[in-house]
């Protein structure tokens, strides 16, 4: 099993995409511009997309991606790309995205009984068995209704936070999980603590406070920081005092969970 970065900053520019991971070449966790960056015949393959929350960040490529694959799908006699998400989100999607105004309604289109898009609803809790693979739903404390995911791997599990403030519920669920590897988001610097807490999401200070709660030493990659502050925030992810190994993710890096 293999876990591709194609994006993983807060926002966009130059080098900077935002948060997407491809599972094998057939699971898309989370659907930012990087996902923009992959070949038609690897876009046509992605069988499964599934969402953190609404935000345009996370959601924005679905519906250029269903563009894109709409015809090689058909032509290679593909069902729908299932979207899995909070039955919330699925909700915005279709308000606020597929509603004929802002995008075309992908989930009947080409035909209304043969679409290119599926959207299905899961809970928090919930365990999804996915293309071979197998997927937790976690919570996040995020401004939407948003979770984050666990995927087993041989050895343990990777854990995507999604966007979150601080959320104790997550670390009593991780404790019962052996965790290989935590993909936790730091969108803020210490600067600027009062905008993520408003915003519900991590500053390296919140950060120190998460991990703590966090068993055993476990590999953690840093996400979701905004393109320009990189080294910033993570001179002060550094400068927390922690058992775990801790490091920026990057784009195009790639995990082999095997
Ligand atoms: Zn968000
Ligand atoms: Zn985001």
């Amino acid at each position: 099993m293999k876990i591709r970065v194609l994006g993983c900053s807060g926002a966009i520019a130059e080098g900077s995409r935002t948060t997407s991971f491809l599972v094998d070449h057939d699971v898309l966790v989370d659907a930012g511009t990087g996902v923009g960056d992959l070949p038609l015949e690897a876009l046509a393959q992605i069988d499964h997309i599934l969402v953190s929350h609404s935000h345009l960040d996370h959601v924005l490529s679905i519906g250029l991606l269903a563009d894109s694959v709409m015809r090689l799908r058909a032509a290679q006699g593909r069902g729908p790309i299932q979207v899995h998400a909070l039955p919330e989100t699925l909700e915005a999607l279709r308000k606020h995205i597929f509603n004929g105004v802002i995008w075309p309604d992908f989930t009947r289109l080409p035909h209304a009984d043969k679409p290119v898009l599926q959207l299905v609803p899961f809970a928090v809790g919930e365990q999804l068995a996915l293309g071979g693979k197998r997927f937790e739903v976690l919570s996040a404390a995020h401004t939407v209704p948003a979770v984050g995911f666990a995927l087993q791997g041989p050895d343990g599990w990777w854990v995507y936070t999604g966007d979150t403030g601080p959320n104790p519920a997550l670390w009593q669920r991780l404790s019962t999980m052996t965790v290989t590897h935590l993909v936790i988001e730091t969108a803020f610097s210490d600067e600027e603590d009062e905008l993520a807490s408003l915003s519900r999401h991590l500053c390296p200070e919140k950060l120190g406070h998460e991990l703590a709660q966090l068993g055993g030493s476990v590999d953690v990659h840093i996400t979701h920081i905004k393109p320009g502050e990189v080294d910033a925030v993570m001179a002060e992810v550094s400068a927390l005092s922690t058992p775990h190994r801790v490091g920026a993710l990057r784009a195009g890096q790639i995990l082999q969970m095997e």
